[in-house]
């Protein structure tokens, strides 16, 4: 029985390798999210192969190196796909690696799979304390089940190497999530920037539409102050006007609640209710340039965050809206399918071509010259992202675009634990 120290140091680096400097440089890329994480399933696949090449410890045709590092952290962030290809990976390589642990290879990958599987939303929907917590307690809990078991097929305790193999292993699982956090706060920290922009381009349409009720108001006091007027002609005066105030009252108080830095927290949202808020702040927007709003909105619930859903919502809505000049339709949907709620915003607009249909979330991108900022979509793709959601968008000139998000659907009474992270996120 051999340990080689110089190899884990190689495993080591080849894991933050692949984990970690790969996915900073896909951050970088300009490249859509499908291509992101299709990327990112080759990098983990790769460290797993490239460990299993430089064994740690070797002894009787077992091996022993840190590829389950991979498979931890691509299961962890991947979700279901990343471990159904972590596994194949895995074991086809293993097989052509040879030796006798073939076995216990498959058993141990396995366990990894089953566990992964179960352990994945939990840990999406966790604090970044919480993801450190479950990841290292995980790594510690697997490495020991795999010493265990190899110590019993072997019929021989390694106390030592089993000891040095579970704390290499932990460690390096807790550097790379607290560093993969680290990085997806970054990330983070644009999108709230993005919304500074939103907040102060939508304030004047706002500030606007409630200057209408005002004078409206206005209008009624002064009639009322007739003394020849009839019972119902008060009333209906003073119906109206309370109508037209508590307009004025729900387009501040949404537009107050998106636009003040809220705490950040993950929690059930109702879809319903969330786009009928975002309509509240963007109708004056539309009335501006004479789009009519058509809905038919179900309640369906979904895990996120209030304000950037709303921001995502509402980037989509203004786009829509921009790209009817002459007037034309915005239509809101949502509906759910099968596990799945399904979220269409579309436009009888412009439309788009081909080519910017490619190139939408790349930062900066826009088509609206010195009016556009180009990072509306890009806050869009991220938020959606974030909250494990996909967006599908079609386009036609002349005729216009749809924007179809999709998140999975969470039962009313389904209720895991979600974190709540403060504000001020260092
Ligand atoms: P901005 O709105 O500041 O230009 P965005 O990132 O929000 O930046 O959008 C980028 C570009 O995508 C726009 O400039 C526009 O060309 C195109 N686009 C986005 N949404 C639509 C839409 N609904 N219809 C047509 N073009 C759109
Ligand atoms: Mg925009």
């Amino acid at each position: 029985m051999e340990f080689d120290i110089q190899a884990l140091l190689l495993n080591i680096l080849i894991l933050l390798f692949f984990l970690l400097f790969i996915p900073l440089i896909l951050e970088q890329c300009n490249t859509s999210n499908k291509k992101k994480k299709f990327f990112m399933l080759i990098s983990v696949n790769l460290a797993i192969i490239s460990c299993i090449s430089f064994p740690v410890i070797e002894t009787g045709g077992k091996i022993f190196d840190l590829r389950y590092v991979a498979t931890i952290i691509g299961g962890l962030y991947g979700g279901i796909p990343a471990s159904i290809s972590i596994w194949i990976v895995t074991v086809t390589y293993r097989i052509f690696f040879g030796g006798d642990g073939i076995i216990l290879n498959v058993l141990i990958a396995s366990m990894h799979f089953a566990f992964l599987i179960i352990l994945f939303k939990k840990f999406t929907y966790s604090s970044k304390i919480k993801k450190l917590i479950i990841g290292t307690g995980y790594s510690i809990v697997t490495s020991m089940l795999t010493v265990a078991f190899i110590g019993w097929y072997i019929n021989e305790a390694m106390l030592y190497l089993g000891f040095t193999y579970m704390i290499s292993l932990s460690i390096t699982v807790l550097l790379i999530i607290y560093i993969t956090e680290i990085m997806n706060e970054t990330s983070r920290l644009k999108i709230r920037t993005e919304k500074m922009d939103l907040v102060s381009q939508l304030a004047s349409s706002i500030s606007h539409e409630v200057r209408n009720p005002l004078t409206v108001v206005r209008g009624f006091l002064q009639l009322m102050s007739q003394v020849d007027l009839t019972k119902e002609k008060r009333d209906e005066y003073l119906k109206i006007s309370i109508e037209e105030i508590d307009r004025a009252n729900n387009i501040i108080k949404d537009y107050l609640s998106f636009a003040k830095p809220n705490s950040i927290k993950t929690e059930l949202l109702d879809v319903n209710q969330e786009l009928s808020r975002s309509l509240d702040v963007i109708t004056p927007l539309a009335n501006m340039n004479s789009v009519s709003i058509k809905t038919n909105i179900n309640t369906s619930f979904i895990y996120g965050e209030k304000q950037l859903f709303q921001q995502c919502l509402l980037n989509i809505k203004k786009n829509c809206i921009e790209a009817m000049p002459n007037g034309g339709t915005l239509e809101i949907e949502s509906k759910e399918f099968y596990d799945q709620v399904v979220i269409s915003i579309s436009d009888t607009g412009i439309g788009m071509t081909e080519e910017h249909l490619n190139r939408l979330g790349e930062p900066y991108f826009t088509t609206k010259g010195k009016k556009g900022t180009g990072l509306g979509m890009m806050s869009v793709f991220r938020i959606i992202e974030s909250m494990n959601g996909t967006l599908h968008i079609t386009s036609e000139l002349q005729k216009g675009s749809k924007f179809s998000i999709q998140f999975p659907k969470i039962k009313n009474n389904e209720s895991f634990e979600v974190a709540a992270t403060s504000s001020d996120q260092s």
